[in-house]
């Protein structure tokens, strides 16, 4: 007989501010941990919003340490924080002061250990809170999660670290949001950086499967304020989803699908207030089913403008490509797209990096390229179609062309990533809400 470790696969979870905000939260949370035993590692963000104009704990920390900062007084500035925090404690009916941590913050705070210590200490004094209800080992993230001297995530220090602080700690509660930098002194990923975490510590004990619990059942097909109660998407892979992202379509954090990525960990986006709903599932590609329908989503943003140059014989000009960019460059614009024809180049960038330099820019532009004509053109949307279903399948574009073309609307520019995950057009930012809405019913009512 094979003798052995059995290996026990364990899943990491996170928890958002939203399914922490109170006691009641804090006990749905709980009933989701111990419904499923491979729910060993759990990553808390601070307590978010509890009703519509509430205030999350990380922006109370944030404006308390200003007005301590300021000269205020810590003990009364701190107050609403300490009150939020021992209003969970309370309610929860378990045994535990965070008295002596307070004192210890307001030292900290005298001692100016800085604004990223105070807006991580949403998700620390969480943290404690969670380990104790749950029984769990609570794990401090600035042991095990680290960032170099630059400032920058540190990951193959941090992987090699947390991995052997886990590996000996079956069950843990690791909180959000921050690491430490090589002096010790402790630093924050950008806003909603707990979703990061919990993908380093999915990545760190190699789980079978990271799940990110919000108050949304996935990610939807489109905009629900543009289309009125669109489908959850039920798979998608990382490369589809990175499409979407960077069109707009947001509930995790750019940066979180990285770690678990190169691991091939799966995330499961899963709703704390209706647990049942399977989510969305982001899979690594090659893993996944087919899919219901020819596309996945449907995603865009406003505020681009077209530089547009037109040039005789532009291709014979040598050089012509590497100066526009140069100069393009120099001015810090970065081009979205940039379809071409025999002789004309048309540059699609967001018309915020134009600001307080356009006619510098023309000038230059003038100078460097000496175009035959060009002018710059805003108001342009952009919206991408993405689907992993449109690869093998002919005539998408077919139908993005004719839904739109039906609808009146003008297409300005084409674009279609090599990977034939995505088509992106460009039309008028007056057609968008338009657009997306007779895109959707072109693909997912129609195919229903
Ligand atoms: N609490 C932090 C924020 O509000 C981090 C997070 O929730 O992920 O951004």
């Amino acid at each position: 007989m094979l003798k052995g470790r059995i290996i026990f696969m364990s899943k990491v979870v996170k928890f958002g501010g939203s399914s922490l905000a109170d006691a009641k939260q804090f006990k749905k949370v709980a009933d989701i941990i111990k419904a499923d035993e491979e729910r060993c590692y759990v990553i808390p963000s601070a307590p978010g919003k509890r009703f519509g104009d509430d205030t999350k704990v990380t922006d109370m920390l944030y404006h308390c340490y200003d007005e301590v900062v300021g000269g205020a007084d810590f003990a009364k500035s701190f107050a609403p924080v300490r009150e939020r925090f021992n209003g969970i404690i309370s309610e929860l009916g378990i045994d535990l002061s965070l008295e002596d941590e307070f004192v210890k913050i307001g030292r900290n705070f005298a001692s100016s250990a800085g604004r990223d210590y105070a807006a991580s200490r949403g998700e620390y004094l969480n943290g404690i809170i969670l380990a104790k209800y749950l029984g769990y080992t609570f794990v401090d993230a600035a042991k095990g999660i680290f960032f170099d001297n630059k400032g920058n995530f540190d990951g193959d220090i941090t992987n090699a670290c947390l991995g052997a602080i886990l590996d000996r700690t079956p069950r843990a509660v690791i909180p959000g949001f921050y690491g430490a930098m090589p002096d010790g002194s402790i630093k924050t990923f950008s806003r909603g950086g707990s979703d990061f975490t919990g993908s380093v510590v999915a990545k760190a004990v190699k789980a079978s499967l990271y799940e990110n619990w919000t108050d949304v059942s996935g990610f939807l097909v489109a905009d629900p304020r543009i289309v009125a109660n669109p489908e959850v998407i039920s798979v998608i892979t990382y490369s589809e989803l990175r499409e979407l992202s960077y069109m707009g379509a947001g509930v995790l954090h750019e940066d979180a699908i990285f770690p678990v990525r190169s691991a091939n960990i799966p995330i499961n986006i899963k709703n704390t207030n209706s647990p049942k709903d399977a989510g969305t599932l982001i899979v690594p590609t090659g893993t996944e089913p087919p899919s219901k329908y020819l596309i996945t989503g449907i995603a865009g943003k406003k505020d681009f403008s077209v530089i547009s140059i037109e040039k005789d014989r532009m291709n014979s000009h040598k050089g012509f490509m590497r100066r526009l960019l140069q100069v393009l460059e120099n001015h810090g614009i970065f081009p979205e797209h940039m379809p071409t024809g025999i002789d004309t180049v048309s540059v699609v960038v967001n018309s915020h990096e134009l600001d307080h330099q356009r006619e510098k820019l023309e000038e230059r532009l003038v100078e460097v390229v000496k175009p035959d004509h060009f002018e710059i053109i805003d108001g342009l949307a952009l919206i991408a179609i993405v689907g992993r279903g449109m690869r093998s399948a002919k005539g998408t574009a077919t139908r993005v062309f004719a839904a739109l073309s039906h609808a009146d609307i003008n297409i300005r520019m084409i674009d279609q990533g090599s990977s034939e995950l995505n088509i992106i057009v460009g039309i008028n930012e007056g057609d968008f809400e338009k657009a997306i809405g007779v895109l959707y019913d072109m693909f997912m009512l129609s195919e229903q």
